[in-house]
């Protein structure tokens, strides 16, 4: 099943959880699922950060003050949370994401590296997509490419961006983002698929389709 409203019986209510490096797109990609997929339900952050033009509080983020995110992560509201370019507090709330997979929806995660690992030791079943892009020409093209950056600046987005690559290997499947409609598509086809539990001579095994792979 590719579009449609509900979650029909056959859909897996796992949650996914997409991360990737920086710039490489993730927020854009999840944007077009947003509007392109609407089986998928979408965990909406909180964050300390203010609100930019056009986003609406509810919508795009909660946005709450320090205090505010500081008594979430108090009272265990939070399913992971992390400081994002050492700049705002970023988390997401655990309450509705358990009533998505009871409800039998599936799932959207769209985090940082940090939140991703922390999700994985509480939500091990869950599946790990890691957003990668084409190579690293494009994804330095990507980070330095509006120029605002000073040099200093710009290398330490690279140093970071190398690291977050090497991540690639924790995750369960990998999708290229070379065009967003097509990462979407093979980002929902992930999500949506069954998922047979591999033979034992398989496990561990990867089995890589052309542009998104399992692991
Ligand atoms: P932005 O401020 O540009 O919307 O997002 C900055 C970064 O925060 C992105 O990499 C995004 O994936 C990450 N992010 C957004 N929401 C969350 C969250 O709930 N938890 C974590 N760990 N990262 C998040």
């Amino acid at each position: 099943m590719a579009t449609g409203n509900v979650a029909d019986a056959s859909t897996p209510t796992r949650l996914t959880v997409l991360a990737g490096p920086t710039a490489v797109g993730k927020g854009t990609v999840a944007a077009y699922v947003r509007a392109h997929y609407p089986q998928v339900w979408h965990s909406v952050s909180v964050t300390t950060r203010p609100p930019r033009p056009g986003e609406r509080d509810g919508e795009h983020y909660h946005f709450v003050s320090a205090q505010e995110f500081a008594a979430m992560v108090d009272a265990g509201e939070l399913l992971e949370c992390a400081v994002v370019h050492g700049r705002a507090s970023y988390g997401t709330p655990r309450a509705p994401v358990i009533r998505a997979l009871e409800q039998g929806r599936p799932a959207l995660l769209e985090i940082d590296l940090q939140g991703a690992r922390q999700v994985k030791r509480v939500m091990p079943d869950a599946l790990f997509v890691f957003l990668a892009p084409p190579s690293w020409e494009e994804l330095v093209a990507r980070l330095v490419g509006r120029g605002t950056e000073s040099p200093a600046e710009r290398e330490a987005r690279l140093a970071t961006a190398r690291v977050e690559l090497a991540a690639a290997q924790e995750f369960d499947a990998v999708v290229v983002n070379h065009a967003v409609e097509q990462a979407a598509a093979d980002l929902v086809s992930l999500m949506t698929a069954h998922v047979p539990a591999p033979a034992p001579h398989e496990a561990g095994q990867a089995v890589p389709p052309e542009r998104a792979h399992r692991r």
